[in-house]
């Protein structure tokens, strides 16, 4: 089937923006195209997005980047999807409309509902078979505060004329019109055993969701189903769905276990290959799927860092410390060390390892001699100091440390920042040629199914390295320098208003 001729359209459905690649079997762009779509921000600490939006943008980029490459919808041998993960939208089984906006992952609007379940004694019950924490961020209970809000809607549901999804599954129903999700994008949803792989019926009970609204759910790799003709003027398979984080570890071809990835955008979010072995974690980290494919279910640890790109948003925008990010490179080059300084950018609390949301950010050990240099420095540091935090974290549930951190997303574009976390982890820090790791990991798992890649290894051979960042500090620095960083924590934690 290596002659299989044609691309792969990847689908990446994320929190600001739709987006569509086109790629080639060398896992090379042909062409792509991005459009933003609203967001509503209806009460404070709420976020919706307008589902038929979220369509209506995904569908009118697939169409321009196939456009954009210069080849007909005939071209492309089968479509894979990721997504923004744990928004939620339920719809109309007939008309195929949605009843609500779809409720994204940042609202925290089912806090209360989460506090109730804890109190109730649930959280471990939720844990042990989820591998999730009780927070609003996963989809479950804001199902349970649609239903409890709205009791026409709640009927509606008990008697089967509702459809839950999250993003990729509502995609899914507008392409070929099946219901049907993937096992990543379902583990995140408080409803999914994660060791049986099934819907968990006494977790439905406990959030109040009928089980009649929910998905099929496939594997990562699978048959999705076809595109409706009228679409794209030629019906295409989809064969790979995968939620954001997932499909950019498959995309970085962390196909081992032992092996990880880190994202550094606005929050950093690192995953690490458990194998076939669920890890439950001691360190306060998630247990998730990373793919199913054939009958094989892999695993992997989560952790994430809040603010990681943000921090640097906020120099520029709020201290007005500089004009643009990457000028907070060549300032944190200007000097040695941060001169003692140590920022905690625990903005809107911290996440793994501390999980503390009362948590606010904090700059010590400022003295006179500290200057705007040191500042950027130290606020750059401070992201490869939390990404440590969870490699860390990693590390000691998994019982074996990372070899090699491979690494994409935005703030990779800071070399001093890439150099200090290899520096500061004791670990080779790389950077692959194909930035767009994530769509990758999508049309990867797509064309292992349709047989456009014939393995692993033949999608391995794509990972081309861009740069390596070896490790360059003596152990003593490096112990240091995360001794002060820990007491800074400490002492950040401590203060509470
Ligand atoms: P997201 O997908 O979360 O929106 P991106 O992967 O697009 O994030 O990365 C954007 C983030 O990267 C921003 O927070 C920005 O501050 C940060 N960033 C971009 N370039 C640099 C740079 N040269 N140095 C440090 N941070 C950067």
């Amino acid at each position: 089937m290596k002659d299989l001729k044609g691309y792969i359209l990847a689908l990446d459905q994320g929190t600001t923006s739709s987006r569509a690649i086109v790629f080639d079997r060398s896992g090379s762009m042909l062409g792509s195209s991005q459009k933003e779509f609203t967001q509503y921000y209806p009460e404070p600490g709420w976020v919706e997005h307008d589902p038929e939006e979220i369509w209506e943008s995904q569908l009118s980029v697939a169409r321009q980047a196939i456009a954009n490459a210069g080849i007909a919808a005939s071209d492309v041998v089968s479509i894979g999807i990721t997504n923004q993960r744990e928004t939620i939208v339920l719809w109309d089984r007939d008309s195929g409309k949605p009843v609500y906006r779809a409720i994204v992952w940042q609202c925290r609007r089912s806090t209360s509902i989460c506090e109730e379940l804890i109190q109730s004694g649930l959280e471990g019950e939720f844990r042990s078979r989820t591998g999730l924490r009780l927070d609003p961020y996963f989809s479950g209970t804001k199902l349970t505060w649609l239903f409890r809000e709205n009791v026409a809607l709640r009927a509606l549901a008990e008697n089967g004329d509702l459809l839950f999804g999250t993003v990729d599954s509502w995609l899914l129903w507008k392409l070929t019109g099946r219901h049907v999700t993937d096992v990543t994008n379902a583990s995140r949803t408080l409803m999914f055993n994660i060791h049986e792989m099934r819907w968990d019926p006494l977790l439905l009970s406990f959030l109040g969701v009928p089980a009649s609204v929910l998905p099929e759910v496939l594997s990562s790799s699978d048959d999705f189903g076809t595109t409706k003709p009228e679409l794209f003027g030629y019906p295409i398979p989809v064969n790979g769905v995968a939620g954001d984080q997932q499909a950019a570890l498959f995309g970085h071809s962390c196909f081992k276990p032992g092996m990880a990835k880190n994202t550094y955008g606005t929050g950093c979010f690192c995953l690490l290959n458990t194998g076939t072995r669920p890890v439950e974690s001691k360190n306060n980290l998630l247990t998730t799927v990373a793919w199913k494919i054939g009958n094989t279910v892999t695993y992997a640890l989560e952790g994430s860092v809040f603010i990681a790109g943000a921090v640097i948003q906020w120099l520029r925008d709020e201290m007005k410390l500089i004009d643009s990010a990457p000028e907070s490179e060549a300032l944190a080059r200007s000097v040695e060390t941060s001169n003692g300084a140590v920022m905690v950018p625990a903005f809107v609390g911290l996440g793994t390892p501390y999980w503390d949301p009362e948590a606010r950010g904090a700059i010590l050990g400022i003295t006179r001699g500290v200057n705007r240099a040191h500042i950027v420095r130290a606020a750059l540091e401070s992201i490869a100091f939390q990404s440590e935090d969870l490699l860390e974290a990693m590390s000691g549930d998994f019982g074996q440390g990372v070899q090699t951190l491979k690494a994409d997303g935005g703030a990779t574009a800071n070399a001093f920042l890439m150099q200090f976390q290899a520096d500061i982890s004791g670990i080779p820090v790389v950077l692959p040629e194909i930035a767009e790791i994530t769509a990758l990991g999508a049309a990867y798992l797509a064309g292992l199914r349709c047989g456009y890649w014939e393995s692993c290894e033949d999608i391995e051979r794509n990972w081309r390295l861009k740069t390596r960042f070896d490790p360059d500090m003596s152990d003593k620095k490096r112990i240091m320098l995360l001794e002060s960083w820990h007491k800074a924590v400490a002492a950040t934690r401590e203060y509470k208003q």
